[in-house]
């Protein structure tokens, strides 16, 4: 049987992608590889929201040359927003890459794997022992190989609601790369659902670019009522979705959510900036004040919900004062984390044409913004050292093949320690574990994992704790 391998760059947008990418090549009779050097076809799902994730992709494209060195009859496959809009580039300076798919080209992607099928040779199982291999291709620069394949890949499953945005924030190259909004129909959304569900999903992830400003090209329905829908299908244990725009969340969509009983109690909500005088340059559609309201909305609904964002740090223009402003609203404690970032200009997008903040400026705004949120983000942690949490599986531990990685319903990641007889397999159909917290840290907790469940609802049953031997200790 031919093997396919997929790594993923960039946002849940491109997550969703590869997963459809492997169900056609699933359909189509391949299986999937862990490792590049195992794969018939090896897929790179590229992303360009920033300059570092395209040198990576393109890092990542000139490793997988030796795989082509070492056995011509691999096929290298480009795919997503980087090769969207640098295609013709790419085919001048990668011409190892076999085929190349935009982002609206995700069925003609599926049908070139169908075609290629029969004509592909089977591989082993073991990596090849020839010295052409490079070794750099064990490194993922950054994307994600394991986010297909393996027992827990099923439990979450992304259902793109949406593709494209038409807000043109003066930064972003998504509506250049994506197009304007498309938005799916609701039948098709529930449709994917109801399968995902069928086959294994614990939690439904609805992604969309701007996901909340979904609307049924039919009948208009909005987000929140897509949400209410799809909380009555049978089987779903948690919802979630990434990644809103704050302007979009409605009175109407926040109280709905309010109502869906298996909504994860962390919604992200993208401030970028907290100048007023930057938002409008950003093209954002909303003033602190505004934002402000839909912050205590959230907390009038759902009380209990961790508020995460995403900010900007030097975007042209952005003076001591615009700095200054974020930072002081980012000590008030408002978010559980952010994902923080320097502004990373993108060709074709009206703030590449400013003038830009000097680097050196930038990353000291950046160190001090982070310091300030990793404060807030530990203590968030902290706040759960000594609780018992539940925990979805998410797979091994990347950093130590001896502990599990899980997330909690408000999308913390817990790390702990295989417990004694741990089975993969077994902890497939139980994947509900009840972790108790010992420490807490930037990126999540540690804890030791005290029971385990097959359903979020069912009261779950006690796990053999790890010995300790206090000689050794
Ligand atoms: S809302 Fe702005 S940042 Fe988000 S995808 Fe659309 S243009 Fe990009």
């Amino acid at each position: 049987m031919p093997r396919i391998y997929i790594e993923t760059f960039g946002c849940q947008m491109n997550e969703a992608d590869s997963q459809y990418v492997v169900e056609r090549a699933l359909a189509s009779g391949y299986a999937i590889a862990v490792a590049p050097e195992e794969a018939n076809v090896v897929v790179l799902n590229t992303c360009t929201v920033r300059q570092n994730a395209q040198q990576r992709a393109y890092g990542r494209m000139n490793h997988f040359k030796a795989l082509k060195d070492a056995n011509p009859s691999v096929r290298l496959v480009v795919m997503g927003c980087l090769a969207e809009q640098d295609r013709d580039r790419m085919r001048g300076i990668a011409r190892h890459v076999d085929a190349i798919f935009g982002t609206k080209e995700l069925v003609q992607l599926g049908d070139q794997l169908a075609a290629w099928q029969p004509s592909l040779d089977e591989r082993s199982d073991s990596a090849p022992e020839s010295d052409a291999r490079d070794s750099m291709l064990g490194f993922a620069l950054g994307g994600t190989p394991d986010a297909v394949g393996g027992p827990f890949s099923q439990l979450r499953a992304f259902v793109t609601v949406q593709r494209g945005c038409s807000y043109y924030c003066t930064f972003c190259i998504v509506p250049h790369v994506r197009g304007r909004f498309d938005h799916r129909p609701a039948a098709a959304i529930l449709d994917e659902t109801r399968n995902r569900l069928a086959q294994g999903a614990r939690e439904i992830m609805l992604v969309g670019q701007t996901v909340n400003a979904w609307k049924d090209p039919a009948t208009g329905d909005d987000f929140g009522d897509l949400c209410t829908t799809a909380s009555r299908l049978e089987g779903l244990e948690r919802l979630t979705f990434i990644s809103p725009h704050p302007k979009d969340f409605t009175e109407k969509i926040v109280a709905d959510l309010a109502c869906v009983p298996q909504l994860n109690p962390r919604i992200h909500l993208p401030l970028q900036s907290a100048s007023d005088r930057l938002l409008r340059r950003m093209n954002r559609k909303y003033t602190l004040g505004q934002f402000r309201e839909k912050v205590e909305l959230i907390r009038r609904h759902l009380p209990d919900a961790a508020i995460t964002t995403d900010l900007i740090v030097g975007f042209p223009g952005e003076t001591d004062e615009d700095f200054e402003t974020t930072l002081a609203y980012v000590r008030t404690g408002v978010f559980a984390n952010a994902f923080t970032f320097v502004y990373s200009m993108r060709r074709g997008t009206p703030a590449a044409r400013w003038e830009q903040v000097p680097q050196a400026v930038a990353a000291a705004r950046f160190r001090r913004l982070l310091e300030a949120q990793n404060h807030v983000t530990r203590a968030y942690h902290a706040s759960k050292v000594g609780t018992t949490v539940r925990v979805l599986i998410a797979g091994q531990s990347k950093k130590d093949p001896e502990r599990l990685s899980g997330k909690t319903l408000d999308n913390v990641t817990v790390i702990a320690p295989k417990p004694p007889n741990y089975q993969a397999d077994a902890y497939a159909q139980t994947p509900w574990l009840d972790v108790a917290i010992e420490s807490a840290h930037v990126w999540g907790c540690m804890g030791t994992i005290v029971r385990r469940g097959a359903r979020l609802s069912d009261t779950a049953t006690p796990v053999a704790r790890p010995v300790v031997n206090l000689l050794a200790s």
